[in-house]
């Protein structure tokens, strides 16, 4: 009597050079470690093993993962300044451009006291400490 052994392995393409990350013994399993890699695809091998114990026949099938949606990342959406003397604030998308609104403020009103906060969906808003001395 022949049986079936199934198992599973993350992959990040269908390509002959590809990376794989396993065994896992369910899909559910392959599937976490497939998204937290950030690979593609999953691979699903059965191996038909004889009454020796010997593997008769290795079949493999590709299954595409359908995109999730976007993961957490820690990723400052936003960069929030704020002059700590005069209380004007601006928002930003770059860091550069915290930078350049900085640089003129500062310019403009010596002795100004730029604080960049960053936001993030996670965390909300958070001091960036030093950040103008960094770039001093
Ligand atoms: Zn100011």
């Amino acid at each position: 009597m022949n049986y079936k052994e199934t198992f599973w392995m993350a992959c990040d393409s269908t390509e002959q050079l590809r990376a794989e990350y396993g065994p896992f013994y369910t899909r559910a399993e392959a599937e976490h470690e497939a998204g937290k890699l950030g690979f593609g695809y999953l691979l699903r091998y059965e191996h038909v093993i004889g009454d020796n114990e010997d593997i008769k026949e290795v079949r493999c099938i590709f299954i595409e993962l359908q995109p999730g949606p976007a993961r957490p990342r820690y990723l400052a959406e936003k960069l929030h300044t704020r002059c700590a003397t005069c209380g004007a604030c601006a928002v930003h998308d770059y860091s550069w451009q915290a930078e350049v609104w900085a640089d003129i403020h500062e310019f403009e009103h010596s002795r100004h006291r730029i604080r960049l906060f960053e936001q993030t969906r996670a965390e909300g808003l958070k001091e960036v400490t030093g950040w103008r001395d960094a770039c001093a």
